[in-house]
């Protein structure tokens, strides 16, 4: 096992991503490459491949705005039930390994703990339910609350103010890549990239970022 080196005693606020971070993304990836295309392609009486076709085309358009992650946007867009539809699949949401762990860890070392997230508040209720992590968090901040989405710097101002994280002293770990150059450039001043976001694709290293693939990588509390 490797293990990372981070300041765990510099630090005091540790904000976590939740889909491909915390969670498996493969429960996401297979809602929306398999699932939606399947229902939508019934619904209007089409091949599966003309369906994700065009879906992927719909998403392409929307991705890191608040409608990417807003059900309600896609349930009228799409004419489907999304929540109920993800509500079918629970059974697929998965905690990554470890994770547990870590947040066990931080907990122990006395670390404010926030859950940061572009999920729907619908989405966030159905798999911290699934998951029974929801208790390790000090507070849950979706950007749907924030107003903006955590690519955008306007997002990091508003959570400064919801959570009261001092920058020099906090750490975010996100599979977004795109994120965690924001957030460095807002000032957060720890940041993690989570290489390992699907069970079920190939985890590639960031070239920007210290990588981490599982959490028992960052264990050591010395
Ligand atoms: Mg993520």
């Amino acid at each position: 096992m490797n293990s990372i080196k981070f300041p765990l005693k510099d630090i005091q606020f540790v904000l976590l991503d939740m889909d491909g971070t915390l969670l498996d993304k493969y429960f996401d990836d297979y809602f929306w490459e398999h699932l939606v295309p399947e229902k939508y392609a019934e619904k209007h009486n089409i091949t599966f491949g003309k369906a994700k076709d065009e879906l992927m085309k719909l998403y392409r358009i929307h991705e890191g705005t608040l409608n990417w992650t807003d059900l309600d946007f896609w349930s009228k867009e799409l004419d489907l039930d999304i929540p109920a539809l993800k509500e079918q699949i629970r059974h697929l949401i998965e905690v990554h390994p470890h994770v547990e762990d870590f947040l066990k860890m931080l907990k122990r070392n006395k670390k404010k703990i926030f859950l940061v997230t572009n999920a729907h508040y619908k989405a966030v209720d159905l798999k911290l339910k699934k998951t029974r992590i929801g208790k390790y968090f000090d507070s849950v901040l979706s950007s749907f609350d924030a107003g903006s989405p955590k690519e955008s710097l306007e997002f990091w101002r508003e959570a400064e103010k919801r959570l009261g994280f001092d920058k020099e002293k906090t750490l975010l770990i996100d599979d977004s890549e795109e994120i965690l150059t924001t957030a460095k450039e807002y000032g957060i001043k720890h940041v993690l990239y989570k290489a390992k976001a699907s069970s079920n694709t190939i985890p590639k290293p960031s070239k920007d970022f210290l990588s981490v693939f599982d959490f028992n990588e960052l264990m050591d509390e010395s």
